[in-house]
C-alpha cells in the first residue's frame, strides 16, 4: 500500500505517506530481483475462484487517493520494470486536490484527472474506487456511506468509461456492516489496512496490505512481505 510518490514534504500532516522516486525504484528493483511478479485485483480473485493461474511469487501493488504522482513518477517506473499497480481513485476530486487532508491542513497535492486515468488504463493499469469525497465510512450517517460506495462506483464508471469493482476502505475505517454495504453496491472485493496474506479462503472484503512509508527501506519492503503470513 503505497500513497504518495514525491520528495518528502516535512510540513505535511501526513509525511509518512511520502516515498521519494528514488526510494520507489530501489524498493521496485528488488522487488523485481526478487523474482516477484504483479498482478491486477482482478487477476488475483481469478485466480481465487479457479478461473485464472498466479505466477510463482504473486503481488498486487496498491496505491490509495489517486495522486498526480502516481502518473509523473509511479507507472513511469512500474512500467520500466515490467509492473503494474492499482489506484484507488476519490470519485468527486477526480483532476482536484486532497480537499478531505488540505481540510486539517495538509499541504495541497494534485490528483490525477480523467485523461490522466484513462491513459493509464488503457496502458493496463487498473483502477478501484475509494467513496466520492474520502469518507470516513464508520463515523459518517448509514445513508451518507452508502451513497459514497455507491456513488463512487457509478460515477466512476460514467466519467471514466469502464468498470472498478475494486473498493478500498479510507482510512482503513470498516466493520461487518461496512462491508456489506461494499458487497451490495455490486463490488467484488475490498482492501483493508490490515497487514495479512490475502488467501483464496481471506474475507474478500478485507483483503489485507503491507503499509509502505517514507521510512520503509527496499530490504524491508522485502522482508515484510515475506513476514505477513497471518491470513486475511
Ligand atoms: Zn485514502
Amino acid at each position: 500500500m503505497y500513497h504518495r510518490i514525491g520528495e518528502i514534504r516535512a510540513e505535511s500532516i501526513v509525511a509518512g505517506q511520502y516515498v521519494t522516486p528514488e526510494q520507489f525504484e530501489s524498493q521496485i528493483k528488488l522487488v523485481k530481483r526478487f523474482g516477484f511478479k504483479t498482478v491486477s485485483l482482478a487477476h488475483m480473485l481469478a485466480a481465487f475462484e479457479g478461473q485464472a493461474r498466479l505466477p510463482l511469487r504473486p503481488i498486487v501493488i496498491t496505491f490509495d487517493d489517486g495522486y498526480k504522482s502516481y502518473y509523473q513518477y509511479a507507472a513511469p517506473t512500474l512500467e520500466k520494470y515490467g509492473y503494474t499497480a492499482t489506484t484507488f481513485l476519490v470519485s468527486d476530486l477526480l483532476g482536484r486536490t486532497n480537499e478531505w487532508d488540505e481540510s486539517k491542513g495538509d499541504v495541497t497535492e494534485h490528483l490525477m484527472t480523467v485523461e490522466e486515468i484513462q491513459d493509464l488504463h488503457k496502458r493496463g493499469h487498473e483502477f478501484g474506487a475509494h467513496t466520492k469525497t474520502h469518507a470516513n465510512l464508520i463515523e459518517v450517517p448509514d445513508d451518507v456511506a452508502k451513497q459514497e460506495i455507491a456513488g463512487s462506483k457509478a460515477q466512476l464508471q460514467q466519467v471514466l468509461g469502464f468498470q472498478t469493482p475494486f473498493f478500498c476502505y479510507p482510512y482503513g475505517a470498516q466493520n461487518e456492516k461496512v462491508q456489506k454495504w461494499v458487497q451490495e453496491a455490486g463490488f467484488q472485493g475490498a482492501v483493508s489496512t490490515l497487514r495479512k496474506v490475502n488467501l483464496p479462503t481471506s474475507n474478500r472484503f478485507a483483503w489485507g496490505r503491507i503499509d509502505i512509508r517514507a521510512k520503509t527501506t527496499p530490504w524491508s519492503v522485502i522482508r515484510k512481505t515475506f513476514e505477513t503470513n497471518e491470513p486475511a
